[in-house]
C-alpha cells in the first residue's frame, strides 16, 4: 500500500494489495477480449456504487469497443440481504436487447443482489448475459450463481477499498482491506 495514506490506522490487514488486483483485472481483461472477440462490441452494466473502480479499471484492460451504463439498486425490507428482494434505485439508460451484456459488481455475498439482476435483465432479452465479480465469498452463497469472471475468492470477512464502503468511506483505498474492529461502530470520522 500506501503506507502514506491516512486511512491506513484504521485498517487492521491488508487481505489484496493493488498490485494483486491490477494483474488480476488485467487478466480478467484479457480473457473477455478473447472470449467477446467475435461479437465485437460488449455492454459493460456495472453496479451503482460498489463496482466503479473495478469497472474504471477494467473496461480499459478489454480491448474492444465497449458501452458502459450503470444501474443502482437495494435491497428490501428490515432483512436487507436476506429477502432476496432488490429495489431498482437508478436502472439502464440504455435498451439491452440483442446486445452482449457484462454485468460488473465488486463483491457477491450471498448471490441475492445478482441473482435478482440477472433474472431482471434476462426478461429484457439480451443476446447474451454474463457475470464479471472482483470478488466472492463463498461461505455465504445462498443461491446458485454462475459467475463467468471472477478475481477473487475470500473469507467471510467485511472487507473495504478498491470501491467498497464501509458506511459511505474507504472506496478510494487503493488496496482491499479489513477495518479494525473499533472503526465499526463509531461514524467515520
Ligand atoms: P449479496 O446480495 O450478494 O448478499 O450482496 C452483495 C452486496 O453486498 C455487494 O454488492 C456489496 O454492496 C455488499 N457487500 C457484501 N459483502 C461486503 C463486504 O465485505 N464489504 C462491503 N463493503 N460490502 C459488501
Ligand atoms: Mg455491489
Ligand atoms: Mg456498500
Amino acid at each position: 500500500m500506501s503506507e502514506m495514506s491516512s486511512m491506513m490506522p484504521d485498517v487492521q490487514e491488508v487481505l489484496i494489495p493493488s498490485e494483486e488486483i491490477q494483474q488480476k483485472v488485467k487478466d480478467l481483461g484479457e480473457q473477455i477480449t478473447r472470449d467477446y472477440r467475435e461479437h465485437r462490441r460488449l455492454l459493460l452494466v456495472g453496479v451503482l456504487r460498489g463496482a466503479v473502480i473495478v469497472m474504471g479499471d477494467l473496461m480499459r484492460r478489454i480491448d474492444l469497443p465497449c458501452e458502459i451504463d450503470f444501474m443502482e439498486v437495494s435491497s428490501y425490507g428490515a432483512g436487507t440481504t436476506s429477502s432476496g428482494v432488490v429495489r431498482i434505485l437508478k436502472d439502464l439508460e440504455e435498451d439491452i436487447s440483442g446486445r452482449h451484456v457484462l454485468i460488473v459488481e465488486d463483491i457477491i455475498d450471498t448471490g441475492l443482489t445478482l441473482s435478482y439482476l440477472r433474472r431482471s435483465l434476462l426478461a429484457r432479452k439480451p443476446a447474451s448475459l454474463e457475470i464479471c465479480a472482483l470478488l466472492s465469498k463463498p461461505a455465504r452463497r445462498r443461491v446458485e450463481l454462475d459467475v463467468k469472471y471472477l478475481g477473487f475468492e475470500i473469507p467471510d470477512e467485511f472487507v473495504v477499498g478498491y470501491g467498497l464502503d464501509y458506511a459511505g468511506c474507504y472506496r478510494n483505498l487503493p488496496d482491499i482491506c479489513i477495518l479494525k474492529p473499533e472503526v465499526f461502530g463509531g461514524a467515520a470520522s
